[in-house]
């Protein structure tokens, strides 16, 4: 066969995350340890039995089988706004300011095909999750990063960024509480985004798929409370890591109707939306947490995890500051290492999968990722591998 594949896949490199499953087969192979993954963030819990049955109430009813629709049922759109109001105070129309999405994945995927052509700028941040690098190549724009450094408490610094890169940007994506480096946005972020998103005419894309899942009392924000937003931004959530329904593919968009509309075009024409009986389970995910606020637990157990493992690292010698948010740990790696060398040293002497930093993003060096998705006993057990490792030496 001599037809070659597009040009386009050149923009979706994985290249780590490849060679860190590789790595991981060979050593399974070999049989010296029992791989323990701490690399893909995948929640490793069954949403609650209400939403079980519930959905499989709506999987055996005969009127949920024909096409859905790509923006997603009435009830669905209103059960969204009406979260919306609770969970932050937010009103948005459920008409034109939400879109149901097949995770959200699929509207970060897909908005900048609605928005973005080749010269367009969108900056990203860096270190960031992979869609947003990857929805930009394949609509052929241009990734400006933003960089995330600990001494700016991981929040971009916009005032350095050149005149002719601010004259060609259209779109800005954001994610607070953030995937990899579990960061949180702090007081009066969000103003200034709002302010220089005015200023240079930016529309903003904020990801905010980790909402429900902070710790020790802290709520986070929605980038749509900010005075002004919903002038300039969309907001992206998802039911995947707020209920444990990563495998069900449910997330939307809420926020501008213009910055929605070109999402809603491009989806209408490449999908027919969620599995009707999919959008009944999340409809009551959300009616159950409109009605009994606060009883979300699903933090909790990864509350418990973080405090395990990094109670555990520190005893050891390997200090890590606690994340008030999300699913992961975003390790600085001890002196002398870089962050490949580092996880595929420990996974070589002691079975553990953590990804290298530097695949999210050159920013990511120094770094690696630990995903919170194993239980306490088997954290524990990590614990006690690296100590034996030897790899952090006190
Ligand atoms: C998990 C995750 C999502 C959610 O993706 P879905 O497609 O809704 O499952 C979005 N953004 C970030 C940063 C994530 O980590």
């Amino acid at each position: 066969m001599h037809v070659q594949p597009s040009r386009r896949l050149a923009g979706l490199s994985s290249a780590i995350f490849t060679e860190m499953n590789q790595r991981k087969r060979a050593v399974e192979a070999s049989g010296t340890f029992e791989v323990i993954d701490l690399g893909i963030g995948s929640p490793d819990q069954p949403p609650s039995p209400f939403i079980m049955e519930a959905l499989t109430q709506a999987v055996r009813n005969p009127d949920n089988y024909g096409y859905p629709t790509s923006e997603g049922s009435l009830r669905f759109r209103e059960t969204v706004a009406s979260w919306y109001f609770h969970r932050f105070h937010v009103e948005v129309d459920p008409d034109h300011e939400v879109l149901s999405l097949m995770g959200s994945q699929d509207g970060l995927a897909h908005l900048a095909q609605g928005w973005i052509d080749p010269g367009d700028v969108v900056l990203v941040p860096d270190p960031g999750y992979p869609i947003y690098f990857a929805s930009v190549n394949l609509a052929g724009g241009e990734i400006y990063p933003l960089p995330l450094r600990a001494e700016n408490g991981f929040l971009p610094d916009f005032t350095n960024i050149p005149a002719d890169i601010l004259e060609r940007a259209k779109l800005m994506v954001l994610n607070y509480p953030n995937n990899p480096v579990s960061a949180t946005v702090q007081e009066g972020f969000f103003e200034k985004v709002v302010r220089f998103a005015r200023e240079n005419d930016i529309l903003v894309a904020h990801d905010m798929a980790y909402s429900e899942m902070a710790f020790d009392g802290y709520r986070p924000p929605s980038f749509l409370e900010t005075p002004g937003a919903k002038e300039v931004g969309v907001e992206f959530n998802s039911l995947s890591k707020s209920f444990n329904m990563a495998g069900c593919r449910v997330g939307y968009i809420v926020g501008n109707a213009q910055i929605i509309r070109p999402l809603a075009i491009i989806k209408s024409n490449i999908d027919y939306g969620i599995f009707l009986a999919i959008q009944e389970a999340a409809i009551a995910a959300m009616e159950h947490d409109i009605l009994h606020p606060g009883q979300n637990r699903i933090a909790q157990v990864y509350q418990e995890r973080r405090d395990v493992l990094l109670d555990g690292l520190a005893a050891i010698g390997w200090k890590i500051d606690k994340p008030k948010a999300t699913m992961f740990v975003w390790a600085p790696i001890p002196d002398g290492w870089t962050s490949e060398n580092f996880a595929f040293t420990l996974l070589e002497k002691a079975g553990v999968v953590v990804i290298p930093g530097n695949a999210f993003g050159q920013e990511g060096e120094g770094y690696v990722r630990i995903a919170l998705v194993k239980p306490v006993d088997v954290l524990k057990e990590v614990i006690e591998r690296i100590k034996k490792s030897g790899i952090i030496s006190r």
